[in-house]
């Protein structure tokens, strides 16, 4: 069977993880899929478990495992995703990757590297549309309209834990708990470490010169 890509994107919020994801899922045709996506359409919809789940998001803590597991996994197995698929923030503690090593089985890791400084301040700036699609005021404003969303239309907002006390709280989490993650699948799967302090476009060429030195990869990158 030919392999496809299963690629997990870890880094500090800010990072550019969707930004980036975004752009890769668009060339190879794949979903992408932010976890926080998948929970924030939940606490839209305003179950109960969307209100739980809403509580937890606004003081900057994790969702329960449990909880974030069985998201993923019912989405992997949705038949858009049998091409291949690219992650963005999870899995993010050890007690996430486990499972996720299991039922996932994701064959490559991008890292990306940024200062918390520049993490905060991208994320002061960052305006996203209902459906998740990322803006920057600054740095990737709309192109037709302020303030709306170039790809659907809908109305920028600011997400409730982009305030720079939540953005503290989830950066100091993804140091203590993401770092063993990376350290775990540092043995199991290729990583690609990627300086993200560079303009979005720079970023993403630099990623996918690092993915084109992957064989398996490399050939799918250059059918495009
Ligand atoms: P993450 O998913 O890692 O939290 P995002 O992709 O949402 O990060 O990016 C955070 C904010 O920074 C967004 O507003 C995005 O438009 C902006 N951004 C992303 N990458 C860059 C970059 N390389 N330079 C400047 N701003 C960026």
């Amino acid at each position: 069977m030919k392999k496809v890509p299963r690629i997990v994107i870890l880094g500090p919020q800010g990072g550019g993880k969707g930004t980036q994801a975004d752009r890769l899922a668009r060339r190879w045709h794949i979903p992408h899929i932010s976890t926080g996506q998948l929970l924030r359409d939940e606490m839209a919809r305003g179950t109960s478990l969307g209100q739980r789940i809403t509580t937890t998001m606004n003081r900057g803590r994790l969702i329960p495992v449990r909880l974030t597991n069985e998201v993923m996994r019912r989405r992997l197995s949705q038949p858009d995703c049998r091409l291949g698929w690219i992650c963005d923030g999870y899995p993010r503690n050890m007690a996430q990757a486990r499972p996720f090593a299991r039922f996932g089985r994701p064959n490559v890791l991008i890292v990306l590297h940024l200062l918390d400084q520049a993490a905060v301040r991208r994320l002061a700036g960052r305006r996203v549309c209902p459906q998740g699609h990322v803006y920057h005021l600054r740095y990737d404003p709309p192109k037709k309209r302020r303030g709306y969303c170039d790809r659907d239309g809908l109305r920028l907002w600011q997400r409730d834990d982009d305030t720079p006390s939540a953005i503290r709280q989830r950066l100091r989490i993804y140091h203590r708990e993401t770092a063993p993650v990376l350290r775990w699948f540092r043995k199991r799967v290729m990583i690609i470490s990627v300086e993200a302090r560079w303009p979005i476009p720079t970023v993403y060429r630099h990623l996918l010169s690092q993915l084109k030195r992957i064989p398996w990869l490399s050939s799918r990158l250059q059918q495009k």
